[in-house]
């Protein structure tokens, strides 16, 4: 009936082991629907692997990973018109990337990991604010420092000598840099970072790389709901267009509430990859989309856009369709999917 994430228990955990064992520090990151797997789950799995804190992207997110034992780091930049830390947030850490936010926390005891403005240009405090911030501490808990970077890295291997700039920056401000919370690096950069600043702690803040670092413990399938033969001619569907040839209907499950959407996940580069887009981008000017389902060993055309829980999907004669039940996989964008269950993990 559903659409499912299956997942390859042993697998996936013995991956989430690997990762957190290839370095200290680790900080899973549980943030949106839980990169397809949920909050809950996320926070159940960080603690099952020893981590002490646990990052979320949003305050609101905070009440799904109430049973997280350790401390939670709020990702978003805490802002003056949110609600001010409270009684009984020991365990909460607040990100600030503007001087008004550290201005309105100053003297409230609040821990706080400041976020330094870094080659993303998304939050922080810009390199010449650094000035502004020591008076603005006093009173606060500092957590440390953080740096999100970019994924790509133009120019070879740019985020080590961008992560030692703002250290060196910040020390000449005579802020004390102890602790540095860091997203997106690799393994080898931060192996690079612990040899040339022996004596920092490196909190690596991952979300992707490790939830999603090995796909191939990851399975998304939807179920067969009905198989229509359909005759040349034969109308169907809310938009009652015509079957331009005979062929079969197929009813999978999955539809926009799921995130299913018109756009299957695009091909890759290459310039196959682009020859198929570009074919997919005529076809879809003439009014056909092709699906993530696979059926067949094919992803195969959309009948009609997507309802709202299932798809219909265009079979042509001569490919013998699938039974009523039977599984189908789909591709999907892990993190814009809502699955209806999360199987293999008891
Ligand atoms: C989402 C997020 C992460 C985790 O990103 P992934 O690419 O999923 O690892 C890390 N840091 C910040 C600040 C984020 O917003």
């Amino acid at each position: 009936m559903s659409l499912v994430l299956q997942v390859d228990a042993e697998r996936w955990r013995g991956h989430l082991k690997a990762h957190a064992a290839a370095g200290p520090g680790l900080v899973p990151v549980a943030k949106g629907n839980g990169y397809g797997f949920g909050l809950a789950r996320l926070a159940a799995e960080a603690a099952a692997l020893g981590a002490g804190t646990l990052a979320v992207g949003s305050p609101e997110e905070v009440p799904a990973v109430a049973d997280f034992p350790g401390d939670v780091l709020v990702l978003a930049p805490w802002r003056p018109d949110h609600p001010a830390p409270g009684p009984g947030e020991q365990r909460r850490v607040r990100t600030v990337a503007h001087l008004d936010a550290l201005e309105a926390l100053r003297g409230s005891g609040a821990r706080v990991v400041v976020e330094c403005l870094s080659s993303m240009r998304r939050h922080g405090i810009p390199a010449h604010e650094v000035a502004a911030l020591a008076p603005l501490l006093e009173g606060l808990a500092l957590e440390g420092f953080a740096l999100h970077l970019p994924l790509a890295r133009p120019g070879g291997r740019p985020h080590v000598s961008e992560v030692t700039s703002w250290i060196e920056r910040l020390r000449a401000a005579g802020l004390p840099v102890e602790r540095l919370w860091l997203s997106h690096l690799t393994p080898g950069e931060l192996a690079e970072l612990r040899v040339r600043h022996p004596g920092l702690e490196l909190r690596p803040r991952v979300g992707t790389a490790l939830w999603l670092g090995d796909r191939g413990a990851l399975r998304v399938t939807a179920s067969v709901l009905d198989v229509r033969p359909l005759a040349r001619g034969d109308r169907f569907g809310y938009r009652q267009q015509r079957a331009e040839r005979a062929g079969t209907l197929l009813v999978v499950s999955g539809g926009t509430a799921h995130g299913v959407g018109l756009e299957a996940p695009k091909a890759g580069g290459g310039l196959a990859g682009r020859v198929k887009v570009l074919g997919a981008a005529v076809l879809s000017a003439a009014g056909w989309s092709r699906s993530p389902f696979r059926v067949a060993g094919r992803q195969r055309w959309y009948a009609e856009p997507p309802h709202m829980q299932v798809s219909m999907l265009l079979l042509p004669a001569g490919v013998t369709p699938p039974a009523l039940g039977d599984e189908v996989e789909v591709e999907v964008r892990m993190t814009a999917t809502a699955f209806d269950r999360v199987s293999g993990l008891g």
